[in-house]
């Protein structure tokens, strides 16, 4: 990952019930399962430094998934630094796969008309299906990778 803009999903592991507070969006109630954050990084210092911030879980509480970041702990990290920005892309695809449930509306989804970039499972999806999916809706898309667990210390 280098500090070159793109997209990426977290995934998040939720260990035990809890109710939490989001923003604006008001109370949300976290449950044991993998909750799928997708968004991008068209800004200074690109993917590297949005998602060393969602890893390191500090900073001010700023966007939805802060919130939610500091309830979970943080399993794996998906990216692509494809040029255009696929976070509505990836959100789509992640809440059409089977066992997806979309758990607040509109989470991370303020300037877009999805309904949520925030999908829930009940355990890890498949990175390999994932990849299979874009590469079939979008042959253009560029690779997209997983984090090494250096970024997830
Ligand atoms: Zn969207």
């Amino acid at each position: 990952m280098t500090d070159a803009p793109g997209t990426y999903a977290l995934l998040l592991r939720g260990e035990e019930n809890q109710e939490i507070e989001v923003g604006a969006l008001g109370a949300m109630i976290v449950r044991p399962g993998v909750y799928v954050y997708v968004g991008s990084a068209f800004g200074p210092g690109g993917l590297r430094a949005r998602v060393g911030r969602h890893a390191r879980g500090d900073g001010a509480q700023h966007w939805h998934v802060d919130y939610l970041r500091a309830a979970t702990a943080l399993e794996a990290v998906w990216y692509t630094h494809d040029p255009e920005r696929r976070e509505c892309t990836w959100a789509a695809v992640l809440r059409d796969r089977s066992g997806a449930t979309v758990p607040v509306d509109g989470f991370g989804a303020s300037d877009c008309t999805c309904p949520a970039h925030l999908t829930r499972f009940e355990s890890v999806p498949s990175l390999s299906s994932f990849r299979a999916r874009l590469r079939e809706q979008y042959p253009d898309h560029a690779p997209v990778e997983q984090a090494g667990e250096d970024l997830l210390e």
